[in-house]
């Protein structure tokens, strides 16, 4: 059995992948999910395992609760119950005004972003819980920086979906905060990943960078460390807070 296990939703791009990866370096046993990319999956699992590390990935919808629910009994036959969990896949979708959305959109961005992570948090709670006789644990969500300033004229539906993900971290933290398991977030600012191609802007990153402090755009091994740490030991007194990767934005 594994002291450490990880389970990171969309771990087969972007800053998932970076995540699994660091996590795999640092000794977890590492479950991560996709959506449809198996190629891309499979790449990760490879990379993960030539350099010594424990990895598996596992098609699973975030937006589809039977998804979920198979994706921790998979997550825990073959390697236990996770000791952390990176609430990390999300989507945004083509770039527009609120008045131009329509409500399936609405609903796509909102069942993968909000209720997916609630669905997996509360997986782990289940588990993790010592309410509920598990061992405790740790929970990292990644919101975004947009949660505060609002997507204008892009993704505002987007930005209020991780302005959720804030508040879920907020409240399951204090509700969890006496049952072993720690509840943080992330909030990257704009980060050099494939979802900008989903909002129909695959070179946002190099536009907007110029209203960045520091002048560039992230890479998704500083958002990875970031995660990394709030799910380690190190970070034992703190839950319920968020830390900005961001270069001062
Ligand atoms: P990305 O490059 O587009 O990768 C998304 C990952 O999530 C892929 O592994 C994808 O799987 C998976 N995924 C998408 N929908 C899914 C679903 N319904 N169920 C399961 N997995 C799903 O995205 P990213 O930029 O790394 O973003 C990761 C997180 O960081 C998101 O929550 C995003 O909102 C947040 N974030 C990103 C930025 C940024 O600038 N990049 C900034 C702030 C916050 P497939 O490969 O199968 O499609």
């Amino acid at each position: 059995m594994h002291d450490k296990i990880v389970l990171i939703t969309g771990g087969s791009r972007g800053i998932g992948a970076a995540i699994a990866e660091l996590a795999a370096a640092q000794g977890y046993a590492v479950c991560f999910s996709y959506k449809s990319n198996r190629a891309a999956a499979d790449a990760v699992v490879a990379r993960i395992t030539q350099a010594g590390g424990q990895a598996l990935a596992v098609a699973a919808d975030v937006a589809v609760e039977a998804d979920i629910l198979r994706l921790f009994a998979t997550c825990e036959q073959e390697f236990g119950v996770p000791t952390a969990l990176v609430n990390n896949a999300g989507i945004l979708e083509q770039q527009m005004r609120v008045e131009q959305m329509d409500v399936t959109r609405m609903q796509r961005i909102f069942a993968t972003n909000i209720i997916g992570s609630f669905v997996c948090a509360r997986e782990a709670v289940r588990r993790m819980s010592t309410r509920h006789g598990g061992k405790g644990g740790a929970i990292v969500n990644i919101s975004s920086i947009a949660a505060k300033g609002g997507g204008p004229g892009e993704y505002v539906d987007y930005a209020a979906s991780k302005g959720a993900i804030d508040t879920l971290t907020i409240g399951l933290a204090k509700e969890v905060a006496l049952e072993g398991i720690r509840v943080n977030a992330v909030r990257p600012g704009v980060v050099y990943t494939e979802i900008h191609a989903s909002g129909g802007e695959p070179g946002r990153v190099d536009r907007v960078k110029v209203n960045v402090p520091m002048q560039r755009g992230g890479q998704p091994e500083e958002i990875a460390e970031a995660v990394l740490w709030l799910l380690s030991d190190k970070a034992s007194y703190v839950t319920g807070t968020f830390i900005d990767v961001t270069g001062g934005r």
